[in-house]
């Protein structure tokens, strides 16, 4: 028997605590932590060199009772199983907080994308699709782009995947513009977090203005989220990448961060900023810790090192099911993934919706229903907490482990 990972045995807890406080049976907690179908592939793929390379690929589909599955799909070297099935029952939560008509899925490919070209990156997400074509699609399992892939690798998914079955741009989403991609898309889940904290601030009374970030990651979630928090007023002054890590007291200018990173590749080296050893920008002093990278960053051993007022996972599981005993214990409130990074998911149900509907939204639409959502999940998550004194996690997770319950109930399971 494999060890579990950290991600799927952290999200079984929260799963299992949330079944105890609703009173839910033994049989209905395992309905709702295991998968209803589990792929893996091996696609072997010929480099660029000449030499044969196989890599695995991996689809969990959690569960569909709300609507067809929908989750990333992830290039990571330590991809695996048990990942891919912790990261699938946490997109069935964050659908069912959002309440939109989607399931939960996830995926991805054990391989380090920034070793491969271009070409073997494309011939193997062509494969993948080759391999699992009769398992997804528009109404069963929507793939989208998460740590590693991009709108690019969408692009190609959707090739692949209407060569076999006809023009399907609901097939996939987080595609290009040019391909149906939504307008929004790109920046929705870091765009989101300014939406979750902009609503946390209203309903506790914390000024926004000048209120100080720390950022773990500054890829997609990671640019964007920096992006709308400073167009709320608020002053970023540390953000990583896998690289490298730059801090400054005033703050840093993410346009500036995000030319020098594009040109040279790092973070660090400007004028005046301080550079910070690696993971030590997620103990900075700060109002919000964004961790928006990887899972499992904040464990208990760093846990009571963090200095921020308030955590939000920018990521998926970024903190252990430890670790968030421990912040708990110290007053540090976690604004929890399935609802601060769930802007992604909700634009692409837009992006979904559009393609099956043949309409195209324009910005304005996608961002003000984003908002609307959002704001609304968020609220709900801030009542219930309230309610009943528990932490926003077990918040979130009580309103969407008892959503799918319902459908469940509903279908007659
Ligand atoms: P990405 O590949 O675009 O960016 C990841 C960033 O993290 C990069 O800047 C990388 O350099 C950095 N990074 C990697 N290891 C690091 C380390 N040890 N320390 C500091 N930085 C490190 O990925 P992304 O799409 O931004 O996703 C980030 C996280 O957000 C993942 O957990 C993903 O599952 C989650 N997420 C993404 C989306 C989405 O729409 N892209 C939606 C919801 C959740």
């Amino acid at each position: 028997m494999t060890e579990k990972s950290s991600m799927q045995s952290d999200y079984e807890s929260f799963l299992h605590a949330a079944c105890d406080r609703l009173g839910y049976s033994k049989s209905t907690l395992s309905l709702l932590s295991l998968a209803a179908l589990e792929i893996k592939v091996e696609i072997p793929i010929i480099r660029d060199n000449g030499e044969l390379a196989v890599f695995s690929g991996y689809r969990v589909q959690h569960q569909n009772v709300r609507g067809p599955c929908k989750g990333g799909l992830r290039y990571h070297p330590e991809v695996d199983i048990d990942e891919v099935r912790g990261l699938a029952s946490l997109m069935t939560m964050k659908t069912a907080l959002a309440d939109i008509p989607l399931g939960g899925g996830k995926g991805g490919i054990r391989c380090n994308p920034r070793e491969l070209s271009r070409r073997e990156l494309e011939v193997l997400t062509r494969k993948f699709v080759k391999r699992i074509h009769r398992e997804i699609g528009p109404n069963s399992d929507i793939m989208a782009p998460d740590v590693g892939t991009n709108a690019q690798v969408m692009g190609w998914i959707h090739s692949e995947y209407s060569a076999i079955y006809g023009h399907s741009p609901a097939a996939v989403t987080g595609k290009p513009l040019a391909l149906g991609g939504s307008a929004g898309r790109d920046k929705a889940t870091g765009y989101g977090i300014g939406i979750v904290v902009k609503a946390y601030a209203e309903r506790y009374g914390t000024p926004l203005e000048g209120a100080t970030v720390a950022l773990q990651g500054f890829g997609n979630v990671g640019f964007h989220a920096a992006k709308a928090l400073c167009d709320l007023g608020m002053k970023v002054v540390a953000v990583s990448d896998a690289r490298s890590a730059v801090y400054h007291e005033d703050g840093v200018d993410i346009a500036a961060l995000a030319k020098q990173k594009s040109e040279r590749g790092l973070l660090a080296d400007v004028d005046g900023y301080k550079a910070l050893d690696p993971g030590t920008e997620l103990e900075v002093e700060c109002d919000y810790l964004v961790p928006a990278a990887l899972g499992g960053v904040i464990t208990k051993e760093n846990a009571p090192r963090i200095k921020a007022k308030v955590v939000v996972e920018g990521a998926n599981g970024p903190v252990t099911s430890e670790a968030d005993v421990l912040l708990h214990d110290r007053d540090i409130p976690v604004i929890p993934d399935i609802l601060a990074n769930s802007g992604g998911v909700i634009v692409s149900y837009f992006e979904w919706a559009q393609n099956l509907q043949r309409e195209v939204w324009p910005l304005k639409r996608v961002d003000g229903e984003l908002e609307r959502i959002l704001t609304n999940a968020a609220r709900q998550v801030f009542d219930h907490a309230a309610q009943t004194t528990l932490d926003l996690r077990s918040a979130a997770f009580d309103i969407a482990v008892r959503r799918v319950k319902e459908a469940l109930d509903a279908s007659g399971i």
